[in-house]
C-alpha cells in the first residue's frame, strides 16, 4: 500500500542535510500529506524517506527578529500560522490564506514549508507569500542560499531548490508587509476540503488621505502554471483614486495571466475569476486600510 524502503528520522537539521547529501534516493516528509498521497497513488516507489517531523526547535513557529523581519519555521502547521499573534499583528493575510487548506484536521497536519515544497501553483499560501515577497532560506551540506519566492517556481509541482536542500525558514522583511493591508480570496465549490480554482491575494497601501492607492501587489495561483504576480495590473492602477483602480484593476490582470483549461474550471471560466476575484479582493483590501468604498 505505502511502498516505503526507507524512513530516516533527522536528529537535526544538520543530520537530515547531510543524509539527504548521501542518500540520492532521499526525500524529505514533513506533515506527509502530499508526500504519503503521492506514495499511495504509486507516484514515489521504494520511497527513501526522511522525516523533519521531530525537529521542533529548529524548525517550528514564527518569530519576529529586531529588525521587524518575520520568520517562519517550515514546520510551522497552518493552525500555527493563523493563530500566530505575530502573523496576526503584521501579515494577517498570510494567516486567511492559511485557514483555508482541506479542513481543521489537515491544518495540524500539513506545514507551510511542505505547501511550498510541493510547489502546486493551487497552493494556498503561494499567491500571499507571493504578495508579501517571501524570502525562502535553503540549506544543504554546501552552506546556506536564499531564494526570492519569485524564483522559486520552475513549472507545475516543480522548485528552483535541489534536491537535496532543505527549506529552513521563510522571512517577510519589514518593508515588505509594513502599512499594507490585504485579503485572501480563494474560489472552490466548496468551502473546505477543496483545492482552489483560483486564488488571489491583493494587499494595498493606501495614501493618507485614505481614498488613493500608494502601492499595491496583486499575485493569483492558478492563473498560469505557475503562481504569479500581475505587474501590468498593479502598474495600470497605483497612483490612482481607489473607485477607478477598481474600475480598471480586472481588465489589466486577466490580460496579464494565463490560466490553462482542466478538470476543474474552463480557461474561459478561470479568466472570468481572475477579473472579478481582482476587483474584489481590491475593495476588500483597501476597505481594511481605511477606504470607504
Ligand atoms: C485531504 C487533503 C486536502 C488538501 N487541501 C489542500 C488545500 O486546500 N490547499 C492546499 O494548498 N493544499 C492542500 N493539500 C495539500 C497539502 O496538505 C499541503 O500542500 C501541505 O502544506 C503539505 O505539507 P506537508 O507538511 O504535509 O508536506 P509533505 O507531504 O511532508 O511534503 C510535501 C513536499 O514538500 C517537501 N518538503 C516538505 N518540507 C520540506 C522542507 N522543509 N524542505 C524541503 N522539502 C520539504 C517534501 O519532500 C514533499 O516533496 C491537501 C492535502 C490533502 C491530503
Amino acid at each position: 500500500m505505502y511502498d516505503i524502503e526507507m524512513l530516516y528520522e533527522a536528529k537535526s537539521v544538520d543530520d537530515a542535510v547531510k543524509t539527504l547529501a548521501a542518500d540520492h534516493k532521499a526525500i524529505i516528509i514533513a506533515g506527509g500529506t502530499d508526500v504519503l498521497v503521492n506514495i499511495r497513488a504509486g507516484k514515489i516507489a521504494a520511497a527513501h524517506l526522511i522525516s523533519i517531523h521531530g525537529l521542533h526547535d529548529e524548525l517550528d513557529g514564527v518569530s519576529l527578529s529586531d529588525d521587524g523581519t518575520i520568520e517562519i519555521g517550515p514546520l510551522t502547521w497552518f493552525h500555527h500560522v493563523v493563530t500566530s499573534p505575530i502573523v496576526q499583528a503584521t501579515v494577517p493575510t498570510l494567516g486567511d490564506a492559511c485557514n483555508t487548506p482541506g479542513g481543521p484536521q489537515l491544518r495540524v497536519s500539513g506545514t507551510i514549508g511542505g505547501n511550498i515544497c510541493t510547489a502546486a501553483t493551487s497552493g494556498d499560501s503561494a499567491s500571499t507569500l507571493f504578495a508579501y515577497g517571501a524570502l525562502l532560506d535553503v540549506r544543504s551540506v554546501r552552506g546556506i542560499r536564499t531564494i526570492p519566492i519569485e524564483k522559486w517556481y520552475a513549472g507545475p509541482g516543480k522548485s528552483t531548490k535541489e534536491r537535496d536542500e532543505l527549506l529552513v525558514k521563510i522571512r517577510i522583511p519589514k518593508d515588505h508587509y509594513e502599512g499594507f493591508t490585504g485579503y485572501y480570496f480563494k474560489y472552490g465549490k466548496r468551502r473546505a476540503l477543496e483545492i482552489a480554482t483560483m486564488g488571489c491575494c491583493c494587499l494595498v497601501k493606501l495614501a493618507k488621505d485614505k481614498s488613493t492607492i500608494d502601492d499595491i501587489r496583486l499575485a493569483f495561483g492558478v492563473a498560469g502554471p505557475t503562481p504569479m504576480r500581475s505587474f501590468e495590473a498593479e502598474d495600470g492602477v497605483r497612483g490612482l483614486p481607489v473607485a477607478e483602480a477598481v474600475a480598471k484593476i480586472g481588465e489589466l490582470a486577466q490580460a496579464d495571466t494565463h490560466p490553462r483549461d482542466s478538470w476543474r474550471a474552463s480557461k474561459e471560466f478561470r479568466l472570468q475569476l481572475i477579473k472579478e476575484m481582482s476587483k474584489r479582493s481590491l475593495v476588500e483590501a483597501a476597505r481594511r486600510g481605511g477606504a470607504d468604498i
